[in-house]
């Protein structure tokens, strides 16, 4: 958008007609392409982006695209990213810092739910531009309730995303219209995060509401995350992917030892889990499961090092810990 419009506000859009909106789908869908910003940049920009959104509905996947690289995890399981991660990417004059946020909790309000609550709440509040994820024509009571933290006072994205599961797009018009009454949205995307275009088009999209001031990393800076932190969350990803939809969430992982000797890291990981059940499914059939998971962290943390890695990792059980507030915070949670 070059020439500064902006997305109708909700009150206009009762009167629409549903011609009317469909222009506005069609315009969304189109006018995006350039990545030039609204207003003349004199120096240089930078802010503060909050993706968030109810699990599964794609952030991770985006926030990876969006810098390029993998710094938050992806998984078919939902609820696997639980921290706060930060992710930047300097394109241009402009600067994006990328804040991901856990899922909001709705089933459960154990003291790690509070804590990642607490987390979401956190991050909205203290930024520049807000991208609400959404999976396109889809809203249920967790969307509303992640809707319901955001500040009224920063602009906000409504991303309709996996845009590409969409087949009758006559479905959406309504949709959008309801979503317009619910939130003042500065702007609707619709776009597929595993879409390499679609992601570079919201640059431009996002630019114009970032401050001008300098920016807050280098330019090729891409996550200000420690080695340490990433080898935990390469580990968390691998137990996931190997043991599927049999595990809890509640399972997480300790870096115990992480050491730096030359081009080579010795590594020492605890994987924490509630019950002497969750531990053998971990272990497999005579040790394989682990084995697996170790050698694939090991891999990838070596690609990410760019050197060798010793890996070892423990399993050990914790029953109740999600419960007890001290020991969330000893394992790291905010
Ligand atoms: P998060 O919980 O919001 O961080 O969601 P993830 O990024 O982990 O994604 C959840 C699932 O949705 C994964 O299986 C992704 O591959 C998938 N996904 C993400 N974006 C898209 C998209 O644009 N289209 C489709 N079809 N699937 C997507
Ligand atoms: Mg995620």
């Amino acid at each position: 958008m070059t020439d500064g419009k902006k997305a109708p506000t909700p009150t206009d859009l009762p009167t629409q007609s549903p011609d009317a909106l469909e222009a506005m789908l069609t315009q969304a869908m189109s006018t995006r392409a350039s990545n030039a910003p609204a207003v003349p940049t004199v120096g240089q920009r930078c802010g503060l982006i909050a993706i968030v959104g109810k699990p599964n509905v794609g952030k991770s996947t985006l926030l990876n695209a969006l810098v390029g690289q993998k710094i938050s995890i992806t998984s078919r399981k939902a609820q696997t990213t639980r921290h706060r991660i930060t992710g930047m990417r300097t394109v241009g004059p402009t600067q994006y810092v990328f804040v991901d946020t856990p899922g909001f909790q709705t089933r459960h309000s154990n003291a790690l739910n509070r804590s990642l609550n607490r987390t979401v709440v956190g991050a909205v509040n203290d930024v520049d531009l807000i991208v609400f994820v959404v999976e396109a024509g889809q809203f249920n009571q967790a969307d509303a309730k992640v809707l319901s933290l955001l500040p009224a006072n920063t602009p906000a994205i409504l991303l309709a995303n996996k845009f590409d599961l969409i087949h009758r797009r006559a479905e959406i018009a309504p949709w959008l219209k309801e979503m317009q009454e619910r939130h003042n949205f500065a702007e609707f995307v619709p776009m597929s995060a595993n879409n390499a275009r679609d992601v570079e088009r919201l640059f431009g999209i996002c630019d114009k509401y970032l401050p001008e001031q300098p920016w807050m990393y280098g330019a090729e800076e891409l996550t200000d995350r420690s080695d340490r932190f990433m080898a935990a969350e390469i580990i968390r990803e691998k137990l996931f992917r190997l043991t599927g939809d049999e595990l809890p969430y509640t399972s997480t992982v300790i870096i115990d030892k992480y050491e730096e000797e030359g081009n080579l890291r010795r590594v020492a990981a605890t994987i924490v889990v509630e019950r002497d059940g969750h531990k053998g499914m971990i272990i497999g059939e005579k040790g394989e499961k682990l084995k697996r998971i170790g050698t694939e962290a090991r891999h990838e943390l070596e690609t990410l090092t760019g050197g060798k890695v010793f890996l070892e990792i423990w399993v050990k059980v914790r029953s109740g810990w999600a419960d007890d507030d001290a020991r969330v915070k000893t394992f790291g949670y905010e």
